[in-house]
């Protein structure tokens, strides 16, 4: 039987995407700034007066451009720099996720009170839900709900994930507009709950139409929804408040050594 690739694959495979490896050679290869040739006449000036010269060469955008590369180099860290857990504060500073974690807790709410059927999770047993939230060209966000379903067929069943991203295509948002996904088991027993290897290959296609898409997990088994982790590309992303200590410390440092 092939139906192990629904629910049943949160089961074999979270484990194995719960901490992925990264490293800086990686982030730093996909976010290494095009940096310009130097000039031979540059070699006798201080890095001060470089650095003013290069910024002077740029135009705003250019210099925007960099900003975020390296912010986003700086975001993606191995899990050995600390606790990961992004708190209210962190989620307040990304709108998408903010919207995600309150629409997943109104959704876990439903869950309790609605009479469910116990027939869509035949297999496993287990509910998984989830939350796919799309975005219009104006920023309104739009939150789609998804849950695994198992009618036992040898074509396998659906994942809480990719359920609610077909929703969001059956409600003609484009694959662009998805911005982030969370998931979450009901029960607690699987805290965090990423998605499972099927789930992490739609999203990599997905990812053709937009590179940044986040993926929200939950690490307490009490459903507190005060704390999350969250991935991007298989990665673990630091918390954004520790970045800007980090980013800080570092502009700190920069300007003591200039
Ligand atoms: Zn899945």
């Amino acid at each position: 039987m092939t139906s192990g690739v629904g629910a049943w694959c949160h089961w074999l495979c979270s484990p194995r995407v719960t901490k992925p490896s990264v490293t800086f050679k990686e982030a730093g290869e996909r976010h290494e700034p095009e940096v310009e040739p130097e000039e031979q006449s540059e070699e006798e000036l201080t890095l001060k007066q470089k650095l003013l010269q290069r910024l002077k060469r740029m135009n705003t955008g250019d210099l925007l451009r960099q900003i975020r590369r390296n912010i986003s180099s700086f975001s993606v860290l191995p899990d050995s720099e600390g606790d990961l857990s992004w708190d209210g504060d962190d989620m307040a500073t990304e709108p998408e996720i903010s919207f995600a974690v309150q629409e997943l807790q109104a959704y876990f709410s439903d869950w309790q009170d609605a009479q469910t059927d116990n027939f869509w999770q035949r297999k496993s047993r287990k509910v998984v839900i989830s939350v796919v939230v799309c975005a219009q060209e104006d920023g309104t966000l739009h939150a789609l709900r998804g849950m695994n379903t198992e009618v036992s067929l040898p074509s396998g069943s659906l994942c809480a994930e990719r359920a609610g991203i077909a929703r969001a295509a059956s409600e003609f948002f484009h694959a662009k507009s998805i911005k982030a996904i969370a998931v979450l088991d009901p029960s607690g027993e699987i805290a965090p709950l990423w998605p499972c290897e099927v789930c992490q290959s739609w999203l990599a296609k997905i990812r053709e139409q937009n590179p940044r898409i986040s993926v929200v997990a939950f690490p307490c088994k009490d459903h507190e929804f005060k704390t999350i982790l969250v991935q991007r590309n298989g990665k673990d992303v630091r918390p954004p408040t520790c970045v800007s200590q980090k980013s800080s410390q570092f502009s700190k440092h920069v300007l003591e050594h200039t």
